[in-house]
């Protein structure tokens, strides 16, 4: 069974040695030593100022929408994970959607301003699958408005925006180290800001808005995160460039062995600055990637269709059509990419998309892009290695 994804995880005699030193120090939570070391080195590693480690992606967008104390309507993406959407409603705010770029998958900067109104108090944009939105002309829209910018970077661990981290670009930027995700701590996030009167907030906000004994200055929440999270942090740490060459390594491969497949590929921002968060492809019609998933499935391969459907149809917003947005969440999937995916799974998940759309249902050849020599040669090793086809 090849996943759509598998978490990376380090030698479990790395995360005991962690977790020993927390049975040592009797101390699990509550700022402790290894939240404040994961920080540190985060920053580092990142070359960031600051961040706040936190309970998770979600609550990092919750937080940073209440920090910038937003209210009325949020200017959103429809093409982004639900909790981008549902932080905006959960705080009490209303999203308002506009549509993406058919290339780069990003909220298109050009449709913001027919979106705006007296009522738009931010924009939430998510940097899609890792690749960086339009910054600056975002920033451009939000100043000659006076709004405030968030960006979900909940994708974008590694990811790099004109020489500087993409963490450090908006009021506040977000991100998840969920399991899922290219750098992980089990569950967690991390919220970022330049602005040093928004960090002492959020600071105070992720602890309860405990400001000393017995005092509480702000309204605020548990966001704060734990000794063990941050101990597969640390260990994850250690391996993050390893991860990010790995997966680079990987999405080339599959570039080479998918040029000839009819499928469009995200337009990328700067390749040189590029975590390889995932590996979507865009089909040309639904059908198509129906067909190709469904062809994936019968040999136990799991691609995920990501991100599906828009959140401009969520039951709890108000329905819009978004033409591009609606199009692309139709007809798109992420192929399996992981640390230890091997380049034979990854060649066989290739052949297979490449048998789809170059085989009918009878076997015969739907185009002539290959001699029958070589089909035959991909029908067999096929055969070979799966005894259902
Ligand atoms: C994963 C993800 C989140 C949520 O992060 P959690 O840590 O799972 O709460 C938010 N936005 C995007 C775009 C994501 O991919």
């Amino acid at each position: 069974m090849i996943p759509v994804t598998k978490p990376f995880l380090p030698a479990e005699t790395e995360f005991d040695n962690y977790v020993k030193s927390i049975w040592e120090r009797q101390w699990l939570t509550n700022n402790g030593p290894l939240v404040n070391t994961l920080e540190l080195k985060l920053k580092e590693y990142l070359g960031v100022n600051h961040l706040l480690f936190v309970s998770n992606g979600t609550v990092a967008l919750q937080l940073a929408i209440r920090a910038l104390n937003l209210s009325g309507e949020i200017i959103t993406t429809p093409f982004s994970f639900v909790a981008t959407t549902s932080s905006i409603v959960w705080q009490g705010c209303t999203p308002v959607f506009t549509d993406i770029d058919p290339e780069t998958f990003n909220i298109d900067p050009a449709k913001i301003e027919a979106a705006i109104t007296p009522k738009t108090s931010a924009i939430l944009a998510t940097h899609v699958f890792g690749n960086p939105c339009d910054i600056t002309a975002i920033q451009k829209i939000a100043d000659k408005y006076g709004l405030k910018v968030i960006y979900d970077a909940a994708h974008c661990f590694g990811t790099f925006y004109n020489n500087r981290s993409v963490f450090e670009y908006g009021d506040i930027s977000t991100t998840s180290f969920h399991s899922t995700k290219l750098f992980h701590t089990i569950e967690g996030g991390a919220v970022f800001t330049q602005d040093p009167e928004l960090l002492r907030k959020m600071a105070l906000m992720r602890n309860f808005g405990y400001s000393g004994v017995d005092s509480f200055s702000e309204a605020g929440i548990n966001a704060k995160n734990c000794e063990f999270h941050a101990a597969m942090g640390l260990c994850n740490l250690r391996h993050a460039d390893e991860i990010l060459k790995k997966r680079k390594y990987l999405s080339e491969q599959y570039m080479l062995r998918l040029s000839n497949l009819d499928v469009k590929f995200q337009k990328l921002e700067n390749k040189q600055d590029y975590n390889y968060a995932y590996f979507p492809v865009l089909f040309n019609t639904e059908d198509l990637m129906n067909e190709s998933k469904a062809k994936l499935e019968l040999a136990q391969i799991y691609c995920r269709r990501y991100f599906y459907p828009s959140l401009s149809s969520l039951p709890y917003v108000n329905k819009v059509e978004m033409p591009v947005c609606d199009s692309i969440a139709s007809r798109i999937v992420c192929l399996p990419l992981y640390h230890t995916l091997t380049l034979p799974d990854l060649d066989l998940i290739c052949r297979l998309l490449l048998r789809v759309q170059n085989f009918d249902d009878k076997g015969q050849h739907k185009k002539n892009h290959f001699g029958s020599a070589i089909a035959d040669k991909i029908e067999l090793e096929i055969n070979e290695k799966n005894g259902t086809i």
